[in-house]
């Protein structure tokens, strides 16, 4: 038995033996049933939903919320998860903080979560390999090295304050760094975590506000892709706008370190809708791009990204000539339960991949308060998969195509 569980107002968790456990998809309460739950991951948080009453499933099989007092019970999964089922809850207030809710339940002595692992290769991106006790030394270090690179002193920010693991790993000199370069964005995402409007919800990072120059980026890219481990360093980072917009430093940025190296990765996570932009990086030599997006139905994907100079045609075409410049692409799928599973919303997402040339899909559960996502999202109909599902399903409508978390 999978037990429903809630939390009080000072944030202690408990089981409720009276009910069992109950999640939500789209707008759709289930049963959680057992081969849709996982014991909870570590590096994996518990959260209070404030004002949001828990439900559970009564003996005689109905919904119904718990009683008074106890509140819905999130879980905040580590990078390698897909969420399978948000949390099920009945009533609204503030708006939710930037977070990808999970729904959770209590099974033989501990907590489970419905979600499920997407990627093995959890090791790089485990929490336990970043935050570690060294890490504001090598900050000094790196810092002292190059004392006026206005990148690093961002990244020693991030690094220390948000706990970023891209620009950590600047400073460790491993795998993916992150390298932010852009002040602005084309699009103004509901659930941007780089600026928020002031009547939602705190973005989860303040956006940068200089302008690097060419210098700057190979000062501090170099280095990582000469000597770090499965080098990759990434344009398009959580504390900036659109990388593209910058493509006028990026670009001979790129052909002044590939000119004294040949190591590793130049990638960017991008929005894509800047085709300019695109073109000037792949001509420049770019070796990978990570396309965001949440719904490839034209009118979810602007009710989510408020586009301003672009459409999805314009990322489907910036896409094609990336693939065309032998460019690695992979979409960075910003998956929500009852909406990504849709059958709609497959279709779409399936032809696109097919039409553009797409080598992966990476999934990532979308960070945004529920019902203000559902609200937007009211442009697919059809059959609900489930998110277990999403992946064995590309992989055999696209075959080939890979998916996963991490690049
Ligand atoms: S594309 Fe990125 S930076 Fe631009 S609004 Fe969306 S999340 Fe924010």
């Amino acid at each position: 038995m999978f037990y429903a569980t809630y939390a009080d107002t000072r944030g202690n968790a408990y089981v409720d033996e009276h009910h069992a456990a109950v999640g939500r998809v789209g707008d759709l309460f289930i049963e959680l049933a057992p081969e849709q739950m996982i014991p909870l991951p570590a590096g994996a948080s518990l959260v209070l939903m404030p004002e949001r009453r828990a439900v559970g499933l009564t003996p005689n099989g109905a919904f119904a919320p718990l009683a008074n007092g106890r509140y819905a019970l999130a879980a905040l999964l580590p990078q390698g998860y897909t969420r399978i089922a948000l949390p099920a809850y009945t009533g609204s207030g503030v708006t939710l903080p930037l977070f990808g809710y999970t729904a959770v339940a209590w099974h033989d002595d501990q907590f489970y979560v419905a979600a499920k692992i997407e990627d093995k290769n959890l090791h790089k991106w485990d929490p336990v390999y970043f935050n570690t006790p060294e890490l504001q030394q090598l900050v000094a270090k790196r810092r002292a090295e190059m004392p006026n690179n206005r990148i690093l002193a961002q990244l020693a920010y991030c690094a220390l304050e948000y706990g970023c693991f891209t620009a950590q790993n600047i400073f460790y000199r491993r795998y993916e760094g992150g390298i932010p370069v852009s002040n602005a964005c084309n699009a103004a995402c509901v659930g941007c975590i780089s600026e928020q409007a002031a009547d939602c919800c705190p973005s989860p990072q303040g956006r940068i506000r200089y302008q690097p120059s060419v210098e700057e980026i190979v000062e501090l890219a170099l280095p990582h892709l000469q000597q770090a481990e499965e080098a990759i360093v990434s344009f398009g980072q959580g504390c900036e706008g659109e990388p593209m917009l910058r493509a006028d430093l990026i670009a001979p940025a790129i052909r002044a370190l590939r000119q004294q190296t040949g190591r590793g990765l130049i990638n960017a996570n991008t929005n894509a809708g800047y085709t300019a932009g695109i073109k000037q990086v792949v001509e420049a030599g770019i070796d990978a791009l990570r396309v965001s997006l949440n719904s490839c139905i034209p009118a979810n994907y602007q009710a989510y990204y408020r586009a301003s100079t672009y459409t999805l045609a314009d990322v489907a075409r910036s896409i094609r000539i990336a693939k065309a410049g032998g460019v690695r692409v992979a979409l960075n799928l910003l998956a929500f339960p009852g909406v990504t599973d849709r059958e709609d919303e497959l279709e779409a997402l399936i032809s696109f991949i097919k039409d553009n040339g797409v080598d992966m899909v990476q999934v990532r559960n979308l960070n945004i308060d529920p019902d203000r996502y559902m609200a937007l999202m009211c442009h697919s109909q059809g059959e609900l998969y489930g998110m277990e599902q999403l992946a064995d399903i590309l992989r055999s409508e696209v075959p080939g195509l890979v998916v996963g978390s991490f690049s």
